[in-house]
């Protein structure tokens, strides 16, 4: 793995009780940089950011963050270390208001962006700071969970289709707020079904395939290798 590597994962295994998913998935993401995690539903995408998390029943391999190995930590202790995971389905507190959801958020470290900043990043929040996560649309939900990880200072993004069930010009709103993430110098790494919009985002993108990564194609090589991935995507 490549020494600026702020996340190194080598040879990575993970079982759900008895299915085993992942099998020696090796990727890395430099600081500052936006990969993507690419492939057909059930490749092992999501699987692969609950591992980094801690979140799976058991996992093998190396994973390592900012230098250190994580593979024997608790997900707690991950979230500690500066990593912070957003599910596809975001989990927000349907009944809390959007300052509420953004003054709970699981774990909160130096680092971590006071609400003024957060509002900042996010104007469309700051103008639904009352309303209840149940009220907010689809978009609004989305940004509400990635601000949330930004309040525990994490300093890398687990990001699980963020793209998904949003209209286009949400998912070009969304892709704004990824790029000013990487502009302050935040790392993302994100599962993505949207190839368009993974491209708009992203500095490279890994492809997986059966629990395994396949291949690893630079943004700006993407279109060129559209007929290799067309494979593994269906695209
Ligand atoms: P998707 O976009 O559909 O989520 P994915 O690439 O993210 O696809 P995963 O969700 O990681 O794929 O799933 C990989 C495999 O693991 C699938 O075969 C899935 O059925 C299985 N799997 C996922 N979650 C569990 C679980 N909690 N228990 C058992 N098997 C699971």
């Amino acid at each position: 793995a490549a020494t600026d590597a702020l996340l190194a994962v080598q040879g990575l295994e993970a079982w759900y009780g008895e299915s085993h998913i992942l099998h020696g998935v090796t990727l890395d993401v430099r600081r500052g940089e936006v990969v993507t995690l690419l492939g057909r539903n059930g490749a092992g995408k999501t699987t692969t950011l609950r591992a980094i998390m801690g979140l799976v029943g058991r996992r093998s391999g190396s994973i390592r963050f900012d230098g250190r190995e994580t593979i024997n930590d608790r997900s707690d202790r991950i979230a500690r270390a500066g990593i912070g995971y957003c599910p596809e389905e975001r989990g927000i507190f349907a009944t809390l208001s959007v300052t509420e959801n953004l003054m709970l958020p699981p774990v909160v470290q130096p680092g971590g962006l006071d609400l003024a900043t957060i509002y900042t990043l996010f104007p469309n929040l700051k103008e639904r700071a009352n309303s209840q996560g149940t009220k907010l649309s689809g978009g609004e939900q989305q940004m509400l969970a990635i601000a949330r990880i930004l309040r525990t200072g994490a300093k890398l993004l687990l990001l699980d289709e963020p793209s998904e069930g949003l209209a286009p010009v949400i998912v070009q709103q969304i892709g704004r707020t990824i790029r000013e993430l990487k502009a302050r110098g935040f790392t993302v790494l994100l599962v993505e079904q949207n190839f368009r919009f993974a491209q708009t985002v992203a500095d490279r993108h890994y492809v997986m395939e059966h629990g395994r990564v396949v291949d690893m194609v630079p943004n700006d090589q993407l279109t060129a290798s559209l007929d290799r991935l067309h494979a593994y995507l269906g695209v």
